[in-house]
């Protein structure tokens, strides 16, 4: 994406559907003339004013209300007006139209969310939150985006920046000007501080790692036996407290998604229920799909009859899952035998006896998927996270751990160390970044946004 920012651009920012009120957003040099043709008024700031929306003829469009931020006091930080017009598709896109005619171009996606950033307005943590607080799919999810749009994750990671300067002009200026007959004596207090750097890096990740799982959640496939007790466990699953359940409709054949929010973690569940041996060859097809969904999952749920041995049970579900997907083995069917809800683990296996039927051992399941997909405890403070987010926290952390073991050794190692975790912070908050990284993160806004 590589627009000309000196363009007037607009948008519709309200949804496309019948509603009460749309709303038409201009930002750009031009929005003041393009609103004073339109509207036959002089706006004044931040003051909302009655007036009709006129065409080229002079003929009234519409009435509605129009706002206008002058520059640098608005979202994208140039002069921005909002026209707010009655609902529906024609007003708001005759008043488009008629603002493209004098001299505005469409907005790109998330464009004047970009410019909000290029003007200083919002750093690219902030800006990422924004998205992500529209999309959000439960209050800690949007309470998680909010806190990043604050700043508090900006804040967060300025604080580590600063403290990795502070340590790094120290560190250079003794190798800059060593004392041939003494050695690094501040070694000790810098290897607190480190420590100190990296207990706050782990801090921040762990909140970042909640409010990436309360944003993207976790892909989990239910498959195991026939009359295991998939079914019953799905269903058992989408009647959780609290739970939204939608159908995500595919073709018939295709393989069923249900959405579900397990205590604030968004889980989507892949049904493998129809995973059997069939000679139609759309049901087939269907089957070979559900396969791929299985191995796509970021999690199985295999499903086993309590009552049938652990030993093969472990080896069916292993057979079945293959050695590269992770899986729980569920014991199901436990009210049928002596055995109480619990979580236990069999080498790398993690083992969750529960009921489908009960619902006894639910809790543990719902802890156990919170866990995998690091909802943690920090879900409180999280901050709306995304992949590449923990990918910088994650190369930080590497540095800083070189950095630290050269430090009474290979001094010089552990100065160029700290310099580079500088970076993947300053990518965080865009301070270092290239062009092709805001291209795909504006690209995934959305229109007026
Ligand atoms: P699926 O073929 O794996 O999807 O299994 P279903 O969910 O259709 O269940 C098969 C049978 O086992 C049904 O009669 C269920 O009522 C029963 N069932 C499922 N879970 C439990 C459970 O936890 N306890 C008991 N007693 N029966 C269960």
């Amino acid at each position: 994406m590589n627009p000309s920012r000196d363009d007037t651009i607009a948008a519709p920012a309200t949804a496309a559907g019948h509603a009460a009120v749309a709303i038409v957003r201009l930002s750009g040099a031009r929005a003041l003339a393009i609103a004073r043709t339109l509207a036959h008024i002089e706006p004044r700031p931040r003051l909302a004013e009655l007036c009709a929306f006129r065409d080229a003829s002079g003929a009234v469009l519409d009435h509605g209300l129009l706002l206008f931020f002058p520059a640098p006091h608005s979202y994208t930080g140039e002069d921005v007006v909002e026209l707010q017009c009655h609902g529906g598709r024609v007003i708001s896109d005759a008043l488009l139209q008629r603002a493209f005619a004098l001299g505005a171009r469409p907005a790109e996606p998330g464009e004047f969310t970009l410019r909000a950033y290029l003007n200083d307005k919002l750093d690219l943590l902030q800006a990422e939150a924004i998205a992500d607080l529209i999309a959000s799919g439960s209050l800690q999810a949007a309470r998680a985006a909010q806190r990043s749009l604050d700043g508090e994750f900006s804040a967060a990671v300025a604080t580590l920046q600063a403290a990795l300067t502070n340590l790094r002009v120290r560190i250079e200026a003794w190798l800059d000007f060593p004392d041939e007959e003494l050695t690094f004596d501040a070694a000790p207090q810098c290897i607190a501080e480190l420590d100190t750097l990296l207990a706050g890096l782990e801090a921040l990740t762990a909140r970042a790692r909640s409010g990436r799982a309360l944003r993207d959640g976790l892909s989990v496939a239910i498959a195991g036996p026939p009359n295991a007790g998939k079914s019953s466990l799905l269903n058992r699953l989408a009647g959780y407290d609290a739970a939204i359940v939608t159908d995500i409709p595919g073709t018939t054949r295709d393989p069923l998604r249900e959405q579900l929010l397990l205590d604030d973690l968004p889980v989507t569940i892949v049904d493998t229920a129809g995973l059997r041996d069939t000679v139609d060859p759309i049901e087939r097809e269907g089957v070979r799909r559900t396969r791929v969904e299985v191995t796509r999952a970021d999690r199985v749920l295999w499903v086993a009859d309590a009552r049938t041995p652990l030993a093969t049970n472990l080896r069916e579900a292993n057979e079945a899952v293959g050695a590269g997907a992770p899986f729980t083995l569920l014991l199901n069917k436990i009210d049928l035998t002596d055995a109480t809800p619990g979580a236990s683990e069999d080498g790398e296996v993690a083992i969750i006896r529960l009921s489908a039927l009960t619902g006894a051992g639910i809790d543990l399941l719902v802890v156990h998927l919170k866990a995998v997909a690091g909802l943690g405890a920090e879900v409180a403070g999280a901050f709306s996270a995304r992949r590449r987010h923990l990918d910088a926290l994650a190369r930080v952390r590497a540095h800083l751990v070189v950095a630290r073991a050269e430090l009474t050794d290979a001094l010089e190692v552990t100065a160029e160390e700290l310099r580079r975790a500088q970076i993947p912070l300053g990518e965080l908050t865009g301070d270092v970044t290239s062009d092709d990284l805001l291209g795909e993160i504006f690209a995934t806004f959305c229109i007026g946004k």
